[in-house]
């Protein structure tokens, strides 16, 4: 029922159901195969709205959910869910540099090879990942030890402004102006406080 829902809401998003060749490459995508349970359905939303619509449907129905983005977390129950609804961010995989403003804005199911790969187009880079397959959604909001921490500080230091999908749907941000406290406590904070669907990160100079 609660899959039936969410395919109607979002019809722009992939509902992927047990048996289907999309939702096995899913649960394939798993580092850890202990960490890989198999929910109800996997939703992959495409943008930030659909993020919102689905924490909508998710606790409207008080359904339990797991966030994927990256897919390394290693125990069950880090990043998926048996009974429940697994929310895969691997369709928001896009990273964007603004020059200006020295800020790359990464999306939380991109790869790490990725995010370097267009900031190397620009002579920069940011204090991601040393493992270029891991994701930028958990390693950040894990803390993140960088090749450049000892320099720079953890990812989470670096972070500028995180664009954030609260339990209620509403999409705000939080930074040194706004939502302060949450800025703070999502530098390690992980899924607990929200679904994170961008991360601004001034390079690294
Ligand atoms: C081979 C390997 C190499 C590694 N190398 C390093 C390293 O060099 N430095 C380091 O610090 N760590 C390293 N790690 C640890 C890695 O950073 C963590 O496992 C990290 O959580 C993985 O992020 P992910 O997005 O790939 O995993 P996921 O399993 O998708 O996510 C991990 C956790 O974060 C939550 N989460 C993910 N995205 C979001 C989001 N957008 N909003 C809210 N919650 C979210 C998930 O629910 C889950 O609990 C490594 C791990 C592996 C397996």
């Amino acid at each position: 029922m609660k899959c039936d829902a969410l395919s109607k809401l979002l019809p722009g998003s992939q509902v992927y159901r047990p048996q289907t060749t999309s939702y096995v490459d899913r649960i394939k995508s798993y580092f850890s195969v202990s960490a890989a349970l198999e929910p109800w359905c996997i939703v992959l939303p495409p943008a930030t709205e659909d993020v919102s619509i689905v924490m909508k449907t998710l606790t409207a129905h008080q359904c339990p959910f797991g966030i994927q983005s990256g897919g390394h977390g290693l125990f069950p129950g880090a990043n998926s869910v048996r009974n429940g609804v697994t929310i895969d961010l691997g369709n928001m995989n896009t990273t964007t540099y603004d020059i200006e403003s020295k800020t790359a804005s990464i999306q939380p199911g991109c790869r790490w090879k990725w995010v370097f790969e267009t900031l190397a187009k620009y002579g920069v880079a940011v204090t991601g990942g040393r493992d270029s397959d891991v994701g930028a959604g958990g390693f950040i909001l894990g803390g993140g030890n960088s090749f450049w921490s000892a320099s720079h500080g953890w990812a989470c230091d670096n972070v500028a402004n995180f664009e954030v999908v609260l339990a209620d749907g509403s999409i705000i941000q939080a930074n040194a102006k706004e939502n302060v406290d949450l800025w703070t406590a999502l530098k390690g904070g992980s899924g607990n406080l929200g679904i994170v669907t961008r991360f601004d990160i001034k390079e690294r100079g």
